[in-house]
């Protein structure tokens, strides 16, 4: 006999772990799959929002380490000298991927989810009778399991075919040195073309060097924060877009995080994105069986739109405008003149205030 599982979650990212954790909460037999072996590094800025921040802390129960530093300021420069800051109000934290990830692992298999890693997700196909036989993938061998419902959690795709232009995610890390020299700051250095490359330091006291760019090579690395600094560059990630993945998908699996929608990393919200739609996806699956009914890919959409669809459309016209001359001397000016209205511009953005935290429980809501 096949094991039977309520949900199966591909990804153990923060949308899969968020939506593992609230629907085993919820009382649903949840099994969780990995494919990498944790902690594993991650093309990522890791700055998480004061929103994420507050998501992370109710889905894990645990506080970050002492030593993660809150980041209060995105300081923002061009290789033609303009520079213009922006305060992060309230600040955000700088938290390794290891740290993130893994403490969201250990709270899934804390809650009773059956956390498999490494372990993928080979496909899966409808039943008749209801619900899905699903493959799963370990160490050479697949065994078939049934479940009633099938997250999709495994983040960006890469070569994936749609609109717009296809980025390549970079990342290093440095030794920040003196303590003087590791300012409690994200100093962000717009490329040419739309691109960036952004310096923050996290917990471990070295400082995180992260950049999307349209094409290979060090162009990436000039940052004038990153001069006279050895970068150790560590990982790529090649070619995917942002944006929407369109359309739902035909399969009757549900997607969350950045296999959903990936966000424009210049506002640094796609974790606290992660978080809160694996947990919103969890609630809208168990307020459907509630009521008796399916959730569709094409209901789960609708309820993604209506909780993050304009935070979306707003972060990528601020990604593309930053990517233009034209668009960057604008906002540069904001920051300058209003210092009030790019507080509110960057909090506009944020994902993490679509939701509603219920405090006690830790379940999460539409706003
Ligand atoms: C350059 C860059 C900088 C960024 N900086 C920031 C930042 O500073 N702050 C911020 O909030 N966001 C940032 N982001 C965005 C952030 O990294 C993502 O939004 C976030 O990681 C999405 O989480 P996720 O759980 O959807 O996907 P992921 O974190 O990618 O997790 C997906 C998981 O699925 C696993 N997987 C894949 N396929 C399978 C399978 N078949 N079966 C089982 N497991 C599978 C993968 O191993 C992976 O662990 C940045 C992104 C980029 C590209």
């Amino acid at each position: 006999m096949a094991s039977r599982y309520n949900l199966i979650v591909a990804g153990g990212g923060p949308a899969g772990s968020a939506a593992a954790i609230a629907a085993a909460r919820g009382g649903l037999r949840v099994l969780l799959l990995e494919r990498r072996s944790p902690p594993a590094r991650k093309v990522c800025g890791e700055v998480l929002s004061a929103e994420g921040l507050g998501l992370w802390r109710a889905l894990t129960g645990r506080e970050p380490p002492v030593s993660a530093p809150a980041i209060g300021t995105a300081a923002f420069c061009t290789a033609g000298g303009s520079r213009a800051a922006v305060a992060i109000d309230p600040p955000a934290m700088g938290l390794s991927r290891e740290a993130l990830d893994g403490a969201l692992l250990e709270a899934a298999a804390r809650e009773g989810v059956e956390v498999r890693a490494p372990a993928a997700l080979g496909g899966h196909e409808a039943l008749a009778s209801g619900g899905f036989r699903a493959f799963v993938r370990r160490g050479g061998g697949e065994e078939a399991v049934v479940t009633d419902h099938v997250v999709i959690a495994t983040g960006r795709a890469v070569e994936a075919a749609g609109r717009g232009p296809r980025w390549i995610g970079r990342k290093g890390s440095v030794e920040a040195g003196e303590p003087g020299r590791r300012g409690a700051e994200l100093e962000m250095f717009l490329l040419e073309g739309g691109g960036y490359t952004g310096v923050s330091p996290i917990e471990t006291g070295r400082l995180n060097v992260c950049g999307l760019v349209r094409e290979g090579g060090d162009a990436w690395l000039r940052h004038p924060a990153l001069a006279g600094l050895a970068v150790e560059a560590e990982l790529s990630v090649a070619r995917f877009r942002l944006g929407l993945a369109a359309p739902p998908r035909a399969d009757g699996a549900l997607a969350v995080g950045d296999a959903l929608a990936v966000w424009p990393p210049i506002v640094g919200d796609g974790i606290t994105h992660a978080l809160a739609s694996g947990a919103l996806v969890a609630e809208e699956l168990l307020d459907a069986r509630r009521r008796g009914a399916p959730l569709r890919a094409a209901d789960w959409t609708a309820a993604w739109r209506s909780a993050f669809g304009r935070k979306l459309e707003l972060a990528l016209a601020l990604h593309r405008l930053l990517g233009a001359r034209a668009g960057r001397g604008a906002l540069f000016a904001l920051a300058r003149a209003l210092p009030w209205a790019s507080r509110w511009l960057v909090g506009a953005t944020r994902t993490g205030r679509s939701v509603r935290l219920e405090a006690g429980t830790g379940r999460i809501s539409r706003r």
